[in-house]
């Protein structure tokens, strides 16, 4: 594996055998997942080793929407490892449902069949791979930030090249149904071409779109069929932070606590409707504690490890068996597991249907690259809104029959302005199973174009309300599965 910053680069032309662009959850799982393949494969990343603002500048996009959208750039960065540098997290096994995710198609069986090769990627190889418990809670695990995306994927058998600093500005070569090349612009506006047999936009939700919009407008006549329908049923996990429970029995099942060796959590599913509802519980916190939660659990394993690694020796000697004795991750895991609290606050997220009219466009405004910015156009629709009132209806009766107060505002509830998006854009690419409603093949190929392949959440045709990264590299696992199987033959 060797890392380029594409700054250093002297050529002008890259050839390879399968372009992967974005080294976020999506790309780096699928180069990984091929990794163990005779290929060549080069990683474009527009974002730097370290946080770089020019990059995450070009993130800029406009935002319409009857919710609030707490990040101006649409919750996404650029950096090697993309937006999952931003957090340290929750990830929560998709669970599909016969009617709700019929868009889904065949996908809907063969995706799971990867949940436990993406828990592993996610540095979670003991994690639950259904995302329900036996009473339909939903299960929650927390993924090894260090094991996940800060450093570039390992490959065994391909050569791989990883690119920084190098992004795409949607410039294509098509020959018929053919994609021969991408360009390319350094920050320094340096144009790069990079041909390859098969391409993959990793980009993330937002930028997966915009790059095929723009191809779009390249090729307005005679463009491949599926990008007719870029850009529509934009989703995301628009969430309410309402409602107090008054617990004398504690909450115990449903707080953080560590279990073979997983932080894991549990929450209430709202399944009855036609959208689906999650909600979590959250312990209330005093001054002290909210200090205390600002260091997170696996930061501080990581940190605690590296830090005895850098020591020498009866400091470490003495450090290194604190640790084998487990002492500090005890007082750690005694920190999260207290069960004396009675008093909780409510986190709600609820599913967005695939609605037309929510999707991104091009702006007439540019970018520092000069590529039209985006507009993002998404609105909480009532159905969602009644939703989650008849949530917060039958988890008052579900806590009062164990002896539990749930207190809420139903006023809260019916007003989209009391919500904020989850960071969890979705949609825009989809693959659905009506082809009249899909821009991807089934195997997630832009529908018209050969060799031309999208993954992340831009793929997903319905949202569910779980945490979108695991499925994310689930659905890279299986593109890396599809990749393989063309794997020598003349039209990989
Ligand atoms: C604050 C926050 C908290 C979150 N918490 C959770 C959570 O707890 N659980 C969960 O499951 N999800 C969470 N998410 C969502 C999660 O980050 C995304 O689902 C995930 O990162 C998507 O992976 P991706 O690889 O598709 O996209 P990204 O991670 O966005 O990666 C895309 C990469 O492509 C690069 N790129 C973009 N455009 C170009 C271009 N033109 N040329 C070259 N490269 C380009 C970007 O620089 C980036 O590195 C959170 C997000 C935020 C912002």
């Amino acid at each position: 594996m060797s890392l380029i910053d594409a700054h250093q680069w002297q050529g002008d032309t890259i050839d390879t055998d399968i372009c992967i662009v974005g080294s976020g959850p999506a790309g780096a799982s699928l180069a990984q997942a091929l990794g163990h393949l005779d290929l060549d494969i080069a990683m474009v990343e527009s974002g730097q080793i370290v946080d770089d603002p020019v990059a995450n500048a070009l993130n800029e996009l406009e935002i319409r929407s009857n919710f609030s959208y707490r990040d101006r750039r649409g919750a996404r960065h650029r950096q090697l490892g993309g937006t999952a540098r931003r957090w340290v997290g929750r990830c929560i096994p998709f669970s599909f449902d016969a009617e709700r995710d019929q868009a889904w198609g065949p996908l809907a069986s063969i995706l799971p069949t990867y949940y436990a090769q993406a828990a592993a990627l996610l540095g979670a190889p003991e994690a639950d791979h259904t995302g329900r418990d036996a009473n339909g809670d939903v299960l929650a695990f927390w993924a090894d930030r260090t094991a996940r995306f800060a450093t570039p994927p390992r490959v065994t058998r391909a050569s791989l090249r990883c690119f920084t600093g190098l992004t795409l500005t949607g410039e294509a070569v098509l020959d018929g149904r053919r994609l021969r090349a991408f360009r390319f612009q350094t920050h320094g506006r340096r144009e790069l071409t990079i041909r390859a047999r098969r391409f993959v936009l990793a980009l993330g939700t937002l930028e997966n779109s915009r790059m095929l919009l723009l191809l779009e407008r390249q090729f307005p006549s005679h463009g491949p069929e599926g990008l007719g329908r870029v850009g529509r049923f934009m989703m995301d996990h628009p969430r309410i932070h309402h409602g107090d429970i008054e617990a004398p029995v504690g909450l115990a099942a449903y707080e953080q606590r560590i279990e073979a060796g997983l932080v894991r959590k549990r929450g209430f599913a709202g399944d009855g409707a036609s959208v689906r509802v999650y909600g979590n519980v959250l312990r209330h916190l005093g001054i002290a504690e909210r200090l205390l939660q600002r260091l997170p659990l696996n930061r501080y394993q990581a940190s605690s490890v590296r830090l005895i690694a850098r020591e020498r020796g009866w400091l470490r000697a003495g450090a290194n068996e604190l640790r084998k004795r487990g002492v500090a991750d005890a007082a750690v895991a005694r920190f999260f597991n207290r069960t004396h609290s009675t008093r909780f606050t409510l986190m709600s997220y609820c599913e967005q249907r695939p609605r037309i009219d929510n999707r991104v466009v091009l702006d007439d405004s540019g970018d520092a690259l000069g590529l039209p910015r985006l507009r993002l156009h998404n609105h909480l629709h009532y159905e969602e809104l009644e939703a989650v009132q008849d949530f917060y209806a039958q988890l008052t009766q579900r806590l009062a029959s164990a002896g539990c107060t749930l207190r809420y505002d139903p006023r809260m509830l019916e007003s989209p302005a009391c919500y904020t998006d989850a960071s969890h854009p979705l949609g825009g690419t989809r693959y659905a199973v009506n082809r009249n409603e899909a821009v991807l093949e089934g195997d997630l190929r832009v529908i018209g174009l050969d060799n031309l392949h999208v993954t992340g959440g831009s793929v997903f045709p319905t949202g569910g309300i779980e945490n979108p990264t695991h499925l994310i590299v689930a659905l890279s696992c299986y593109l890396a599965g599809v990749l393989a199987t063309h794997c020598g033959e003349a039209s990989l």
